[in-house]
């Protein structure tokens, strides 16, 4: 063997033990990856990119997190040329500019160059450790591990993250925002030039203390980096004489209600792009707290607002309370978020399903008085009844029975599921412990998410998620049918109405809208939803810490802020045209029983259905009857042989209402009354109980004595049924006219209750009593 080959072999095996010696020291000691990800801020931005909040770190480090791509190519190419040029080809330690260092620190008799490579800059941040020889090596260490287990890019990446940048701000996204108050992304050469000097020196250079030290240091960079041919002479002279950041950017703090929200929701990541409209959030925060400063003076304390784009559901501006650093009425609670009971505002919801059930139409009837579900007797507003309303008024009227008993007969579990499926997350009960006073908002809803249910009306009667973060692909479900949710936007636009203030109604500037108001039980919550154009919008009011303030109320301390909303956000806005196709149909009905025309209905009028939906059954009540002719007295059977007889037309009303309007001594149309001597054959209408219920059973309460726990008999039966007799499981226990008010003990068990009329006409119902 020769010589040289002998060296060569030599040098290859001592190459090789470095080589795993290096491998086996690595795997002995991996390299701390933890300190190189320190938690860093979450920024907020809205949907122009700007920053809303910076939440900082726990350890209150202004350390903001970029990715490689979002970093301007100039402040790259500025701190590689300037830190360690061939950055991109040594394995973390760099033998020539070792040597070099070397050299100058023995002429020098101490350290004065650490020739230290981007990776070993980097793992002596991750490790700060005294300038000594074996620190020295340890980084050198370090550093090839670095550039093992890392790409170049990646690498590059941690150490834009990582360098110091003085007054608590560290890597290049805080020091971008806070210097310059724009994205690394946007970096002249000039900025570039001081975010690679200032590392070196954090306080030395520290722009705002020493601007001529760090205008020295900046200016070094640029033109060392125009020697190295880098930049052009040009570009490097024009930005020499741009002036030096001059204040450290304040942490931003707007939409704080929103962005703590946004926060909580999406956790800690280095950048949130939300989709709020600043200006608009500004305008709304500020007439909300206009409109909370006079709502103060009426022993209401707070409101909240939220207003959201139709077509995305994107929440454009969401004010939690007047003032989130208020001490006191609750200014830091998000009063948008915050669950409530809803008073009236889910009645249009409950009549929406009806038209989709096929059980109702706009126009048709309902009654509006006193019922009895259980021992759940529901009262107006006012305590007062109106009889037979359409559900056009009842609605506009908010009125409460109606939409009770419509709330009955869609049913309260298909009603839930409604409510869930459009988004409702506060539901937590089963549907039968919400009951019936569900219509009347006994539950609790957030404000948000209730406004978004509005949007649904708007929007073809589609459910899409709230979204709050850009980009989010937003997926429909069908909620309603188009035609529901728009018949009931439209009885929610007719102006004429006891929660519209006529001042409103003149206002000239006011667009198209449709809107509800609410009050909840209680006296604690007011609730305003619109909608108009693209946006619905929702507005609470009351007290935070749920104090009742008697006589508030949706209309009159919700609603001018809603209008003042919409007036600001949809100026000229517009309703929704009704949907395209044939989905509506008009029916022509009788105007008496606004049911299809039976052959005696004699006034008409035409009514809006849902095509292939409403069920529309024939007018019963307008009925032809034969008379004599002489005497008035209705005949009947053989009778009917008589000369002289004459036919009329009479128009009756449902047994309920006639109960009702004879208990309150309004007048009732009667059929005249039956000729003594002609047998009536029993036909018209048997009587059908409507009190005791069979679907629902009966609690007794213990507590208290059987006597006072009666139940009521009712049924609803002609008027000239006569004398109506009542069977508990086969023995009569009382007898009365179908308008008297009876009342039967029951005890626990299973029972049949049956109903007999004077002509022998029976009802029977089985009920439960526990
Ligand atoms: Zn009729």
């Amino acid at each position: 063997m020769g010589r040289k080959k002998k060296i060569v072999l030599i040098l290859g095996q001592v190459l090789l033990f470095i080589v795993a010696s290096f491998l086996v020291l690595d795997f002995i000691f991996p390299f701390p990856e933890h300190k190189l990800h320190r938690v860093s801020a979450t920024i907020v931005k809205d949907n122009e990119g700007n920053a809303l909040r910076i939440f900082l770190p726990p350890d209150g480090a202004r350390r903001m997190h970029t990715d490689f791509a979002q970093v301007s190519p100039t402040l790259k190419k500025s701190l590689i040329a300037s830190e360690d040029s061939w950055f991109e080809y040594h394995p973390g330690v760099n033998p020539v500019s070792i040597i070099r260092a070397a050299i100058a620190n023995i002429i020098a008799g101490r350290i004065v160059s650490g020739a230290s490579t981007i990776p070993m800059q980097i793992a002596r941040m991750a490790e700060p450790k005294p300038r000594t020889l074996s620190a020295k090596l340890q980084e050198a260490f370090r550093a090839m591990q670095l550039k093992l287990h890392h790409s170049n890019d990646k690498l590059l990446e941690i150490y834009l993250n990582i360098l110091p940048y003085g007054s608590n701000i560290e890597g290049v996204a805080a020091a971008s925002y806070f210097y310059f108050g724009h994205d690394p992304s946007t970096l002249s050469l000039a900025e570039s030039a001081l975010l690679t000097t200032l590392p070196r020196g954090p306080v030395f250079y520290d722009p705002i203390r020493h601007p001529q030290q760090a205008a020295k240091g900046r200016n070094r960079v640029m033109l060392q980096l125009e020697q190295k041919g880098e930049f052009p002479s040009e570009e490097v002279n024009r930005n020499l004489k741009l002036p030096l950041p001059d204040k450290i950017r304040p942490v931003p703090l707007k939409a704080p209600h929103f962005c703590r929200m946004v926060l909580e929701r999406s956790g800690r990541i280095p950048e949130i792009k939300t989709t709020l409209d600043y200006p608009l959030q500004q305008a709304a925060q500020d007439m909300l707290a206009t409109h909370v400063a006079r709502l103060r003076g009426d022993d209401i304390d707070n409101a909240a607002c939220v207003i959201i784009h139709i077509p995305t559901r994107q929440i454009r501006a969401l004010v939690g309370s007047a003032d989130f650093f208020e001490k006191g009425y609750g200014g830091a609670i998000n009063l948008a978020e915050t669950k409530r009971s809803p008073g009236s505002t889910l009645k249009p919801f409950i009549y929406a399903l009806a038209f989709d059930q096929g059980k109702l139409t706009p126009d048709s009837f309902v009654y509006d008085i006193p019922v009895d579900y259980s021992g759940y007797s529901p009262e107006n507003y006012n305590r007062t009844w109106s009889g037979q309303v359409t559900v056009k008024e009842a609605l506009a009227r908010s009125l409460n029975i109606p939409a009770v008993n419509t709330l009955a007969m869609i049913g309260v579990v298909e009603f839930s599921k409604l409510l869930q499926k459009g988004g409702i997350s506060t539901l937590n009960k089963t549907p039968l412990k919400y009951g019936l006073p569900l219509a009347l908002g006994g539950c609790e809803i957030k404000l948000t998410e209730l406004t978004n249910l509005y949007a649904s009306l708007a929007d073809g009667g589609k459910y899409r998620p709230l979204t709050f973060s850009s980009g989010t692909e937003n997926i429909s479900t069908q909620l309603l049918s188009p035609e529901a949710a728009w018949l009931t936007l439209e009885m929610l636009s007719s102006v004429a109405r006891p929660d519209m203030n006529e001042t409103w109604m003149l206002t000239r500037d006011m667009p198209e809208a449709a809107w509800k108001t609410g009050t909840s039980f209680g006296h604690r919550d007011a609730w305003a939803v619109g909608i108009s154009g693209d946006y619905a919008i929702g507005v609470w009011v009351g007290n935070p810490d749920g104090r009742p303030r008697k006589g508030i109320s949706g209309a009159v301390h919700a609603g001018p802020l809603l209008f003042d909303l919409l007036r600001m956000t949809v100026p000229g806005g517009k309703l929704p045209a009704p949907p395209e196709g044939s989905g509506i149909s008009e029916v022509k009905v009788c105007a008496h029983s606004r049911r299809l025309v039976g052959p005696f209905c004699s006034e008409t009028t035409t009514m809006r259905t849902l095509s292939g939906k409403t069920r529309l059954r024939p007018c019963k009540q307008c009925r032809q009857v034969f008379v004599d002719a002489k005497s008035g007295y209705r005949l009947s059977g053989e009778c009917l042989d008589r000369p002289n007889i004459k036919k009329i037309i009479v128009r009756t009303i449902p047994t309920k209402l006639a109960r009702w309007r004879a208990e309150n001594n309004l007048e009732i149309p009667k059929l005249p009354p039956p000729a003594d001597d002609c047998d009536l054959i029993p036909a018209g209408i048997a009587p059908k109980i409507i009190s005791p219920a069979g679907n629902t059973p009966y609690l007794l309460r213990k507590d208290t004595p059987l006597k006072f726990q009666q139940v009521a008999l009712k049924a609803e039966a002609e008027a000239d049924g006569g004398i109506l007799h009542w069977f508990l499981d086969g023995r009569l226990v009382a007898k009365g006219r179908f308008d008297e008010k009876l009342f039967t003990e029951i005890s626990t068990g299973t029972h049949r209750i049956s109903v007999s009329d004077a002509l022998g006409r029976t009802d029977s119902v089985i009920f439960k009593v526990k």
